[in-house]
């Protein structure tokens, strides 16, 4: 059993799918959750399931595409309960999926602030506040995308190598200060996202059966997992959850 009891996490895109799952998930393990989105019902409804279920969770509205609001998400957990322990960088976007040459330049530079710069502000927020504690726990959501080139997803691809290029960088930087970075690669998730992937029609993933897709809860179990020493092997990296050897460490199997 994980215990996160004393620990502070903070979700970002925490509204719905893999977001909201973490959120519920990191809070059933006795963390105290901060979660941000755009929807500040949703999380709201979100947060008031985890405080119902007799947890601790507080709703912030935040664009982390903005660096002041993601840094006012940082100030809120330690404010709120005094420290941050884990930063779950997962809020992100994939629409519009579009050829390089059909892609609209403002929409696709949307995409990069969101799944690239998002991922660098939560850095930059969070380190400063986790080497005050002694350190922490960074876990980017990542995607086979980061790794390999998928007609359509040219912004998704690209702001993916990008995330993991800063998972790698963060962890050279601060691992011998206490501070772990992890990159998250769950395979297909059956969220809102993948309805949209489907809907497009384009590349390979969109033909995909809907049934071959893993629940959020496990996306949510293996960001668990990477916040404990048993996920030491993995930062600096992407840990897979389509293999069956990354499903078995998550206990999955
Ligand atoms: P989703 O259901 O579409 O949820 C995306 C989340 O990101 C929502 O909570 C959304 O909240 C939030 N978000 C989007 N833009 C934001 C912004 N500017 N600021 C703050 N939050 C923002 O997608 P999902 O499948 O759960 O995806 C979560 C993460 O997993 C993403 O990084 C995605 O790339 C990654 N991933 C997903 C899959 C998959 O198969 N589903 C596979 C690999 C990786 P608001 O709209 O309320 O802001």
């Amino acid at each position: 059993m994980i215990d996160l009891k004393g620990k502070t996490a903070l979700v970002t895109g925490a509204s719905r799918g893999i977001g909201a799952a973490t959120a519920e998930k990191l809070a059933a393990y006795g963390a105290s959750v901060v979660l941000a989105a755009r929807s500040t019902g949703d999380i709201e409804t979100v947060a008031a399931r985890i405080r119902q279920a007799g947890g601790s969770a507080e709703a912030l509205a935040c664009d982390v595409s903005r660096y002041e609001d993601v840094a006012a998400a940082v100030q809120v957990a330690i404010d709120r309960f005094g420290r941050l322990d884990i930063l779950v960088n997962n809020a992100g976007l994939i629409e519009p999926i579009a050829r390089l040459a059909d892609s609209d330049p403002e929409h696709w530079a949307r995409v990069a602030d969101v799944n690239y710069k998002g991922v660098y502000f939560g850095l930059r927020a969070a380190i400063p506040a986790m080497l005050a504690t002694g350190g922490g726990t960074i876990v980017t959501i990542s995607s086979g995308a980061a790794t390999s080139a998928l007609e359509g997803w040219s912004h998704y691809c690209s702001s993916k190598a990008a995330a993991l290029s800063l998972t790698r960088c963060a962890d050279k930087e601060y691992r011998e200060q206490g501070i772990r970075v992890v990159g998250l690669s769950p395979g297909t998730v059956a969220t809102d996202m993948q309805v949209a992937i489907k809907a497009s029609g384009i590349n390979p993933v969109s033909q995909l059966d809907p049934s071959v897709h893993i629940p959020p809860d496990w996306a949510a179990e293996a960001v668990a997992f990477l916040c404990t020493a048993e996920g030491d092997d993995y930062l600096g990296t992407d840990f897979s959850l389509k293999t069956e050897e990354g499903r078995k460490r998550v206990g999955l199997a």
